[in-house]
């Protein structure tokens, strides 16, 4: 039994690796963020061992006592967290919740109401050659051309018009919140289910700063991972108890195997931490950061070198560039970050005329820093770090100077040795 060290050194020189990497550069991806240690140690835990097919209490393998205890308390906190009534805490990743979801609720050929990927809905929301795709008869929506925000006036008519069996509402990219009652309003006219796909922004709504789904839909779906601060992996909540039966069914056998239980027990400590008041102020920070950042791209300074904020702004943790009229391409823009130590995604803008693998945008988000510690000021000098690099000619060691010393001032993972 040699330690990874000893017996696997390219492995671990790896890991060592990716450690340093986060610990010495800004992370801004949008769906990122930094694991409290705690859940680190529980997900790198000997639950990795045990095969639980099943749930708590009803299993399929014998010397599921332990496991049931970490299931069953993931299952409680995240009920308590998002006031549900029903938590399935199985599903692998935020795409295997999706399909759990729509494999309980529809049968093939069935059709749905999704947010169009160019226009920041998400694969699994009915993207072309998805499963969501090929399953089901996918209308997209849209954001309008006038504001950029979701056209609920399409989403009504394209209801009308198709009789959807489930509208999904949520988002991969989008700057502002959501009518979750319009949405169901919609739903209910034309007896379509509502999913509501929270993954973005659960960490928010855990925390009060922005509304809950949960009472509105038929079905919430998140990630745990990204605002939410936890161990990669996906989640799915009712109040609906007919509908959480179909659920339990569909995760498993539906969708899956065994349960990955040193990931349940993860996202149990990861719910634990998301119901404390220090996880409420990151939360906040995280909103305060989105919202510097898009008043600072917003200036004259920057909008002159072809750099918009879609929307005029934001209500979430990120924003999202559009670099139509920029020299930089998305693919350029997000490089030059990264040649500071700034970690972004390129990101298509509605009617984007680049490629997908050039982008005419980026998206950028606050949550990770936020758990870094980040607050106003380090916030707005970010912004003015990200201002500056996206202008021609910017003095990028200088940049790249200030990202040191702002990493620097918020050690990651001080613990733990890269
Ligand atoms: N739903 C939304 C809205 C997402 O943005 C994502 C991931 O980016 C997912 C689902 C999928 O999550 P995962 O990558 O865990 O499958």
């Amino acid at each position: 039994n040699a330690s990874l060290a000893e017996y696997d050194p390219e492995v671990a020189e790896a890991v060592a690796a990716e450690l340093a990497r986060q610990q010495g550069t800004l992370e801004m991806i949008a769906s990122e963020n930094f694991t409290p240690v705690s859940v680190l140690q529980a997900q790198g835990s000997v639950l990795t061992n045990k095969y639980a097919e099943g749930y708590p209490g009803r299993r399929y393998y014998g010397g599921c006592e332990h496991v049931d205890v970490v299931e069953r308390l993931a299952i409680e906190r995240i009920k308590s967290l998002f006031g549900a009534g029903f938590a399935n805490v199985q599903p692998h990743s935020g795409a295997q919740a999706n399909a759990a979801a729509m494999f309980a609720l529809l049968q093939p050929g069935d059709t749905i109401l999704g947010l169009d990927l160019a226009h920041g809905g998400h694969l699994t929301h009915g993207m072309r050659i998805n499963f969501s795709g090929k399953l089901y008869n996918v209308v997209p929506y849209h954001v309008s051309d006038t504001d950029g925000r979701v056209d609920m006036a399409e989403v009504e008519r394209l209801a009308q018009e198709h009789r959807p069996k489930l509208i999904v509402a949520g988002w991969s990219a989008y700057p502002r919140q959501l009518d979750f009652a319009e949405f169901r309003r919609i739903a209910d006219s034309v007896e379509a289910y509502l999913m509501v796909d929270m993954a973005h922004f659960a960490g928010l709504v855990a925390a009060g700063l922005h509304p809950s789904p949960v009472p509105h839909a038929h079905v919430t779906t998140t990630t745990t991972h990204k605002t939410l601060g936890g161990p990669r992996g996906g989640v799915i909540l009712s109040n609906d108890a007919d509908i959480a039966k179909k659920i339990n069914s569909a995760v498993f056998p539906g969708q899956q195997g065994g349960p990955l239980e040193h990931v349940i027990a993860a996202k149990a400590v990861a719910f634990k931490h998301a119901a404390s008041p220090e996880f409420a102020d990151r939360q906040r920070r995280t909103l305060e950061g989105s919202k510097i950042l898009a008043d600072r791209l917003s200036q004259p300074d920057v909008a002159a070198a072809g750099v918009k904020v879609l929307t005029g702004g934001t209500d979430v943790h990120l924003v999202l560039v559009d670099l139509v009229n920029s020299e930089l391409d998305g693919k350029q823009a997000e490089d030059v970050l990264h040649q500071i130590g700034i970690t972004v995604n390129r990101n298509a803008v509605p009617n984007d005329p680049r490629p997908p693998m050039v982008t005419s945008g980026l998206r950028i988000g606050t949550p990770a820093l936020a758990t870094r510690g980040f607050g106003e000021v380090d916030f707005a000098e970010v912004a003015d770090i990200i201002a500056e690099a996206l202008k021609p000619g910017a003095a990028l060691d200088e940049l790249r100077a200030r990202v040191e010393v702002l990493a620097a001032k918020h050690p990651l993972y001080p613990t733990l040795s890269s």
